[in-house]
């Protein structure tokens, strides 16, 4: 498959513009070709005008047909096969094994929507029939479930080329909620995304999906997605990436004459919390599992294990040296672009530079072969440091530590109220551990999405229970996830039918259940 370049307008492509980007291939700092041209204005308001009225076919599809789509979706993106790979591994950095896991991953996550649209049961119908002799008053027949809401923009993030990008984990729940998605490709693989968007067209026209279920624009400079942002044809927005970036959208979202909501995941340092018998216990698991943890994809990991609360004391320090060790003997990998090295590196020099910091492990510079090289660091300080000064609780988005040694549990629990919304909070804890540090957990509820015990925050798992969201700042919605089939309920909204006829009633409201789903009735 020719890659060209061009935004994709539903079953069309976008004419050529002024102006393009080249992806950038990090290991060597060289461009790739082709050229992407940015989406113009013109462009933009095509793909929404052509999303709005798609929308009212795509979301009256049956719940078999959307289904059938994002099966389809997935055999399209197996079928490109080695041409994907070898793109993505161009345009990231990442080895191939991790493209390859991520591509399974992607296709798998369409198919678990698929099963769970399938069934219906999703769809939250609840039935109370009418009671017309109910004194004093009668009741009337009240129905109500979950109906999509309307044409969807997706920002795919850099971190994850297939399974938070074109066919994502927002693509994909948007679109089994019944929502067309417009994505705005991120500049950093753009020809992933191409690929993979040609295979969403070719699924969709296999399917007999409307023209504009689905739609992919290009552009940097962040003018292609504010103006999808405050398109009036916009009813949603999910979001992976910068803090900064995820606030600016939820701004213009607010502004616009009609608000819409934006689900975006942005930064977390997710806590890790080593209670000192579980230390004693498991050194060498907890340094060794610490280490693929934070080294894991070049730390580029929304569930980067960013900040560790080791206790200061003897089994303390022989955990801080074995990590350390490790991440000494840990290779520098290619990042994943310029930019995220060059924060990545900003963000160590910064800890270096501040006197309440102790550098163990220093971290990376530069190399002229490979200019986006991240190697692994570590910094310790302690924990009254750490409580005075804000700054040392920022996200350093790469493979950077930093250990907190608290003295007793008082100051353990200063430390974990002061952090702000965190998608996991992580706990190494033996039963008499848990029972002498029983108070951290109620605080670790309030603060994260989803509490570890004795394992590693990485590896967020796609199932119906998983909960990757949390309170602000880490997300924009903490009653969100942005992995696992609860995601869908982001792009619907719930609709209440009162004395409705039954020919008028979804299938999922009818008297009889012709769908046999799992309803909540009387
Ligand atoms: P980003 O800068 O937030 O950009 C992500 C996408 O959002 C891009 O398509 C970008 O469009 C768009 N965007 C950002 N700010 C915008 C604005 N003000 N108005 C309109 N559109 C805007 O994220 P990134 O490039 O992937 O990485 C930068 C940093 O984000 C990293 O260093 C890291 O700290 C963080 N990050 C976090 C996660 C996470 O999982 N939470 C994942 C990846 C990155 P343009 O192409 O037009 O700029």
């Amino acid at each position: 498959m020719k890659i060209q370049g061009r935004s994709i307008i539903g079953f069309n492509s976008a004419p050529q513009s002024d102006t393009s980007i080249k992806a950038i291939d990090p290991s060597t700092g060289s461009e790739i070709e082709p050229p992407f041209y940015n989406a113009e204005t013109e462009t933009v308001n095509q793909a929404a005008a052509l999303a709005s009225g798609t929308f009212q076919i795509y979301s009256k599809k049956s719940s078999q047909e959307r289904a059938a789509f994002l099966n389809e979706i997935a055999n399209q993106i197996e079928a490109i096969g080695e041409p994907l790979v070898t793109r993505a591994m161009q345009e990231t950095g990442l080895p191939e094994g991790r493209i390859k896991g991520e591509t399974g991953r992607t296709t798998g996550q369409l198919r678990l929507f698929a099963s769970l649209i399938e069934d219906g049961s999703w769809s939250q119908a609840r039935i109370d029939t009418a009671l017309p002799d109910r004194a004093p008053l009668p009741r009337p027949d009240i129905r109500s479930m979950s109906r999509p809401l309307g044409p969807v923009v997706v920002f795919a993030a850099s971190n994850f080329p297939l399974a938070f990008s074109t066919a994502g984990g927002d693509t994909t729940s948007a679109l089994a909620a019944g929502c067309p998605v417009i994505v705005k490709a991120h500049s950093s693989h753009p020809g992933t995304a191409e690929l993979i968007a040609r295979a969403i067209q070719k699924a969709a026209e296999k399917t007999g999906m409307p023209d504009g279920v689905f739609s992919l624009l290009f552009g940097g400079g962040r003018t292609v997605g504010s103006a999808l942002v405050a398109h009036p044809a916009i009813k949603a927005v999910g979001f992976t990436g910068s803090t900064a970036g995820g606030t600016a959208l939820m701004e213009i979202a607010a502004k616009r004459a009609e608000p819409i909501p934006v689900y975006a995941e942005m930064g977390s340092v997710n806590p890790v919390v080593l209670l000192p018998e579980a230390v004693s216990q498991n050194v060498e698991s907890i340094a060794n599992g610490l280490h693929i943890s934070a080294t894991l994809g070049v730390g580029q990991f929304c569930t980067n294990p960013g900040v560790v609360c080791i206790k200061k004391d003897a089994r303390g320090d022989a955990l801080v040296n074995r990590f350390v060790e490790k991440m000494n003997n840990t290779a520098a990998q290619v990042m994943l672009n310029a930019t995220i090295h060059r924060a990545y590196c900003d963000g160590i020099t910064q800890l270096q530079e501040n006197d309440k910091v102790a550098t163990l492990v220093s971290g990376s510079g530069n190399d002229d072969d490979s200019p986006c090289l991240g190697a692994a660091a570590v910094f310790e300080t302690s924990a009254s440091s750490f409580l005075q000064d804000e700054s040392l609780s920022h996200e350093i988005f790469g493979p950077g530590t930093t250990l907190v040694r608290w003295q007793n549990k008082e100051e353990l629990l200063a430390l974990l109220e002061s952090f702000q919304g965190q998608l996991t909070g992580t706990i190494h804890a033996s039963e008499t551990d848990l029972g002498n540090y029983s108070e951290i957990l109620a605080v670790l509820e309030r603060k994260v999405g989803r509490i570890v015990y004795n394992s590693f925050p990485t590896g967020v798992e796609v199932c119906h229970s998983m909960v990757h969201g949390g309170p602000f700042p880490a997300t924009s919605d903490g009653r969100s996830t942005s992995v696992g089939t609860h995601a869908i309920s982001r792009f619907t909204r719930l609709i209440a039918y009162q004395d409705s006829p039954q020919s008028l009633l979804p299938d999922e409201l009818k008297d009889g259940n012709p769908l046999g789903i799992v309803r909540l009735e009387n």
